[in-house]
């Protein structure tokens, strides 16, 4: 079966609308299974190990049954990368129509990061902001930049701070530190842990940031949820139409959703294999095919799809045939 898998890839090299991540494009492998398509599009930077998550993710895409859903709509949040200018920001804030949410990158720069945030803010003032630093700051970075914000503005207008620091003790020395109520997501400290199931989360982490590719599917990605009892916020990394649209699918199947999500980041792509419209702040649950004319014209070079095509096999054998066989999946 994994040489179905194999055989059939698609890899797809879409172009991206803004310099994200630093990179210009991004490629994708598609995979088409008995239930549908899924994603394997780990950044090429991962090693076979890091990307036994993201396959057993695209193969239970593709393959198995989904669980019944609770909503057919889900709220999204605008993301807004780290750009500075104004005109820039407005442009990326306009691609998210109605949305109540506005997740700001920040981290590299304090001056910069609080320029940023007012802008977007002035653009968009009812909507409320949930700040991503990806680790990048230590506890006193931390306090320093939280007490900066709120000598500015509300303690309202603040949703979330998304990863202020980079390990769970620095998270909870943070909280601990902390004079006003902000709440922290856990993403990176739960996606990259050895075993996100294996992490005392009290006092560090409030929200679970949950996303499918990195956390092996939906349904172990239900399983850490429900593992720590923690409110959740779906998120996509950079994936195309069809790993977002899985995405949404934990999403709809979450028995707890009270948060917008982070599933609306196809608009960061100047091209996509398949359509997910905004309405009213909104993304709708359903499958998503992959138009064939798109997958051709966007198509990645043989060498590329050759590489893709090792990369799956590679990361079969370090561990996602295991997973699989663990799992019980019948495909
Ligand atoms: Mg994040």
């Amino acid at each position: 079966m994994i040489d179905y898998i194999i055989n059939n890839l698609r890899v797809v090299n879409l172009p991206t609308k803004t310099d994200f991540r630093g990179i210009s494009h991004r490629e994708v492998a598609l995979i088409e299974g008995s239930n549908g398509w899924g994603e394997f599009s780990p950044f090429v930077e991962y090693d076979e190990f890091e990307c036994i998550p993201w396959l057993v993710s695209g193969i239970e895409a593709a393959t198995q049954k989904k669980p019944p859903v609770y909503r057919k709509l889900i709220p999204i949040n605008a993301t807004l990368p780290a750009l500075n200018s104004r005109d820039e920001i407005a442009k990326v804030l306009s691609w998210y129509p109605g949305a109540q949410v506005i997740k700001i990158k920040v981290g590299s720069d304090l001056t910069a990061d609080l320029a940023r945030i007012a802008i977007a803010h002035e653009i968009s003032p009812n909507a409320k902001l949930r700040l991503d630093v990806n680790g990048n700051w230590n506890v006193e970075e931390a306090l320093e930049f939280i007490y900066a914000f709120f000598d500015e503005w509300d303690e309202e207008l603040l949703e979330y701070i998304e990863q202020p620091c980079r390990s769970l003790d620095e998270l909870r020395e943070l909280k601990a530190a902390l004079m006003v109520p902000v709440l922290i997501a856990g993403d990176e400290v739960i996606r990259k842990a050895e075993d996100p199931f294996d992490l005392d989360l009290e006092d560090a982490v409030d929200i679970l940031m949950l996303k499918v590719a990195p956390l092996g599917g939906i349904e172990r990605s239900l399983a850490i949820a429900k593992h720590h009892g923690l409110p959740a916020v779906v998120s996509s990394a950079l994936d195309s139409a069809v790993g977002v649209g899985y995405g949404i699918r934990l999403a709809a199947v979450l028995p707890q959703l009270d948060y917008a999500c982070g599933l609306a980041t196809g608009q960061l792509l100047a091209a996509d294999v398949a359509n997910l419209p905004i309405e009213n702040g909104f993304v709708k649950v359903g499958d998503v095919t992959p138009s064939e004319v798109s997958m051709i014209e966007h198509e990645a070079s043989t060498e590329r799809t050759q590489w893709w095509k090792e990369r799956v096999a590679k990361t079969w054998r370090a561990g996602a045939s295991e997973i699989i066989t663990e799992m019980g999946w019948h495909w």
